[in-house]
């Protein structure tokens, strides 16, 4: 699946490439285009890369595009200087082209259609500190706003840095076809397509049929989790779906987090104190108020199923598009620690056993973080979808 989706990324820019490639770069096209050079002219010393997304296949040549001079896979990285330009007429189009050399490799020099220059992408200290001076986790607009080969290079490390798993289902043109197979699940899913439809404004979720689909919601009965994704099928637990009373326990707010840390407290200095003291009957008394005043604030913060479940699925099609767990109880994407014992642990930013925004409540309900959106955006930009 992996595989898959490094292909179709691939074949796409290949496809643009060749649409916006000047016709000249097959030895037959060019002895039979006539090409002619209509102006040129110096320009104040540029530094450019080759933009390899765009410049698959295609060449540098020599002067009036007699000749190739390179292929330019070979300048990957490379920083060039252009110093002139000029204009050359081939076949009925105008193309500029721009003579650019390598400082450090004499062999890299010849004309290079422009489209295929950028400006260079940032250096390695600079996506550094790009990353750190922004929100933890959350890709600001500089970083989604980069030119593709800014991800091909720093694919690894933005990563990690946002805590990304890699492409896990296969998308065709940015889009997943999705087969609801059992239909009680039908609006949970629905809704939480369109979640993240809206969010990232294009329609990336797509009802699918049984026959044509890259993923498979269903339910499974489980009493592990309430929702898996293994790429080709998203999993609800039946298990939790037909417990009635299950609302009553999911509930996860600050003042939930205090009454269990007492409970706990108290539980541990009941088993440590003399069987028989008065200040063990204390501590089971004092056990079984906390124990009661806990069960009553989670029943009071019980979401809805409905919005529950509906911001389960949200999270697992977040998997779908390449996100993996934050510390924060505010992302749809929040996990209580990075490695939650029966799926793989987090392979990110850094390990956590407590969320990094404590004063707020765990998002219950089908809604996203501009964090989760970001991260989404990120993952389409490293091609996970
Ligand atoms: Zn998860």
């Amino acid at each position: 699946m992996k595989k898959l989706g490094i292909i179709i990324v691939a074949t796409l820019s290949f496809m643009g490439a060749v649409a916006a490639e000047p016709a000249v770069s097959t030895p037959t096209v060019q002895a039979k285009t006539k090409v002619s050079v209509v102006s040129k002219k110096s320009m104040s010393t540029t530094k450019y890369q080759i933009d390899q997304s765009k410049a698959k296949g295609a060449y540098a040549y020599s002067s009036s595009l007699k000749k190739k001079a390179f292929k330019l896979s070979s300048g990957h990285n490379t920083i060039f200087y252009a110093k002139s330009q000029e204009t050359v007429k081939v076949g009925k189009k105008t193309r500029v082209y721009y003579y650019v050399k390598s400082s450090s490799n004499s062999k890299l020099a010849g004309w290079v259609w422009h489209g295929y220059l950028i400006k260079p992408i940032l250096s390695n200290s600079q996506v550094q500190k790009l990353v750190a001076s922004g929100q933890d986790l959350n890709p600001s607009s500089t970083i989604l706003n980069q030119p593709s080969a800014f991800y091909s290079t720093y694919r690894s490390y933005l990563r990690k840095e946002f805590n990304m798993t890699g492409p896990l289902t296969p998308f065709n043109d940015h889009k997943a076809r999705v087969y609801v197979a059992d239909p009680d699940l039908k609006t949970y899913a629905t809704k939480a397509m369109g979640v993240w439809n809206k969010a990232l404004g294009r329609t990336v979720f797509v009802s699918g049929t049984a026959s044509h689909h890259e993923l498979v919601i269903d339910a499974k009965p489980s009493k592990e989790w309430d929702g898996l994704n293994d790429g080709s099928h998203l999993y609800l637990s039946s298990t939790a779906l037909n417990d009635k009373s299950y609302m009553d326990s999911v509930a996860d707010t600050p003042e939930i987090r205090a009454l269990y840390n007492q409970y706990e407290s108290v539980a541990e200095a009941y088993k440590d104190a003399t069987n028989g003291s008065a200040e063990k009957k204390a501590y089971l008394a004092q056990g079984h108020t906390l124990y009661d005043q806990l069960i009553a604030a989670q029943k009071a913060a019980a979401p809805s199923a409905s919005s529950y479940w509906e911001g389960v699925t949200v999270h697992e099609l977040g998997h779908s598009l390449g996100l993996d767990h934050t510390p924060y109880l505010t992302d749809i994407m929040y996990a209580e620690t990075s490695d939650d014992g029966f799926s793989s642990s987090v392979n990110g930013k850094y390990n956590w056993n407590l969320p990094k925004d404590p004063n707020d409540s765990r998002r219950e309900t089908p809604t996203l973080s501009s964090r989760d959106v970001n991260r989404a955006k990120l993952g389409m930009k490293l091609g996970y979808w």
